[in-house]
């Protein structure tokens, strides 16, 4: 499959991992926006998060466990962080294998005014 984190799932495209479990795995984002800039993506490959089913749903869970496990583990489970999920065109996601950027580290910006 022509997915590029299909491939760091698989290993043929390299990434530095923060944790995996039988469901989930994490790893550095290349580009990060934050100090602490982490993705976390399911294993099974799910585009979006319009095409999530009832069957995946244990999934989103799995995901949200693993973001408070890296909190923890970058020592800014209490300081506060942000989950990400990019969905569609003007969502902006650019990569089409369903992800959630935690984000933390530093004070983030407002996302409303
Ligand atoms: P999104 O805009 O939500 O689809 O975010 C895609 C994210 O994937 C961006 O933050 C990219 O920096 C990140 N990214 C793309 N390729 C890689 C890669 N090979 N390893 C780690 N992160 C990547
Ligand atoms: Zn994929």
């Amino acid at each position: 499959m022509d997915c590029i984190f299909c491939k760091i799932i698989e290993g043929s495209i390299p990434s530095k991992k923060v944790l995996e479990t039988d469901t989930v795995l994490a790893f550095h984002d290349i580009q990060p926006a934050a100090p602490v800039h982490i993705l976390i993506i399911p294993k099974k490959h799910i585009a979006t998060m319009n095409d999530v089913e009832r069957e995946d749903l244990r999934l989103l869970g799995d995901i949200h466990h693993a973001a408070q496990q890296i909190a923890e583990q970058f020592g800014i489970k209490e300081r506060g962080y942000r989950l990400i999920n990019n969905c569609g065109p003007e969502g902006g996601q650019v990569v089409y294998h369903l992800h959630y950027h935690l984000l933390g580290g530093q004070k983030l910006g407002a996302i409303h005014h």
